[in-house]
């Protein structure tokens, strides 16, 4: 295992990666580790591998540990046929999240944030969420057997609340300003010696970067050229874009492609700086969204996923939730059942296509964040339909109705 610096995304002040650093002490902006220059794929058979392993050239600080995987990654990209011609595009792809063991592309960052935190010699591991994060890291403390810390919302219902508890972790329900809470939790942290592996710390962006691997493998390296993600706290679509950086320096591709920062306009901190040729975000006034998942009004990377873009000519929209709730029934026909912030890549393509600021012979991938299940209200805003009929009259039924 060789050392890895972590640097500062905005006055590039340099952090040693055998401590806990998560922002900058100088400006309050996020840290990264330091890029990847070289490496090479573990070539080997998938169905024995994790993605530590096929990757592990891109991890080198961190140690391969099979106790601590739980088959994350190596998840589908679906072509679309459908929907693709639908809205006029030659070639569209379904990055299907919804396969990962806690059911989101949390899990990918996850463990590398665990196996951190295993290697830095911590004992207890926390996270601040209102959902997936919750899950996934009370599942990866329970295989690690690490003493692990939820917090939550004090509001959060018995649907969200349940699938967290069930992995037995020390679940909190916060009282008070949410949005605080991920600065407190930190304070909390250095203090009783938990690792928070929160929504943007280094070693969870860490972990996405084999979600930008696995679409060029499954692309044959012919990569895509827009990379659509809806964006919260900024922790994925950073992870991603390092990922393609990365395999760019590898010599596997020639560009990276162009990433489409997508939001829920009801909560779009980051598109709104962007439009409003901001250099920084600022406070989300009232957000409100069925897209629950990327509901964060002030995200801790925001500044450094709008100066990114922005250098390198990303695209950021945001989309309502009537948009949001069509694009959902449109990926159900298609055979994929998500939650609706994982809809929000389809509704921005969907209304980037209809702008023309698409033209359709593009290239697309949509990251399909997580599953359907996870937020079930989400069924009452379609019309769902069925219909009764007695057994003994079901076959004239069948034959006279289709
Ligand atoms: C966490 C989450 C996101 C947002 O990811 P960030 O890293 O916070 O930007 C998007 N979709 C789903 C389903 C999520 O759980
Ligand atoms: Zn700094």
């Amino acid at each position: 295992m060789i050392d890895v610096k972590l640097f500062c995304t905005k006055c590039n002040k340099e952090f040693s990666a055998n401590q806990v650093h998560i922002i900058c002490d100088v400006c309050n902006e996020a840290l990264e580790v330091e890029t990847v220059k070289q490496g090479k794929i573990c070539e080997g058979n998938v169905l024995e591998q994790s993605i530590m392993e096929r990757y592990k050239a891109f991890f080198p600080w961190l140690p391969i540990d099979h106790e601590t995987s739980l088959g994350e990654g190596f998840t589908a990209l679906v072509e679309s046929k459908k929907i693709a011609k639908e809205l006029g595009l030659d070639k569209l792809y379904f990055k299907n999240e919804t396969q990962n063991p806690t059911w989101s592309f949390k899990d990918r960052g996850t463990l590398t944030g665990v196996l951190h935190a295993i290697k830095l010699g911590y004992k207890k591991i926390g996270t601040v969420s209102t959902g997936n994060m919750a899950v996934s890291v009370a599942a990866y403390g329970s295989k690690a057997n690490l003493e692990t810390f939820v917090f939550v919302n004090k509001s959060m219902a018995a649907e969200k609340l349940n699938p967290i508890a069930i992995y037995d972790p020390h679940l909190i329900k916060v009282e008070g300003d949410y949005g605080n809470l991920y600065y407190k939790s930190l304070e909390i942290g250095k203090e009783n010696d938990i690792y928070f592996i929160n929504s943007d710390v280094p070693f969870r962006v860490e972990g996405y970067k084999t979600l930008a691997y696995e679409i060029c493998e499954q692309l044959n390296f012919e990569i895509p050229d827009y990379v659509v993600v809806p964006t919260s706290a900024g922790g994925n679509i950073r992870g991603i874009e390092k990922g393609f950086e990365e395999f760019k320096n590898a010599g596997y591709i020639d560009q990276v492609p162009t990433m489409i920062c997508a939001q829920a306009s009801g909560c779009s901190p980051i598109d709104k700086a962007y439009h409003d040729e901001e250099e920084n975000i600022t406070r989300f006034e009232n957000p409100h969204t069925i897209a629950h998942a990327i509901e964060n009004a002030f995200p801790p990377s925001g500044n450094q996923v709008l100066r990114k873009l922005r250098q390198k000519g990303g695209l950021f929209v945001s989309v309502t939730d009537e948009e949001i709730v069509k694009a959902q029934a449109m990926l159900a026909k298609e055979g994929l059942l998500v939650q609706p912030a994982s809809a929000v890549p389809l509704a921005a393509v969907k209304k980037l296509r209809e702008e023309k600021k698409l033209k359709g012979n593009e290239k697309i991938a949509c990251v399909l964040t997580g599953s359907g299940l996870k937020y079930t209200a989400a069924f009452e805003k379609h019309d769902l339909k069925s219909t009764d009929c007695k057994l003994e009259e079901l076959s004239t039924f069948i034959t006279k109705n289709y």
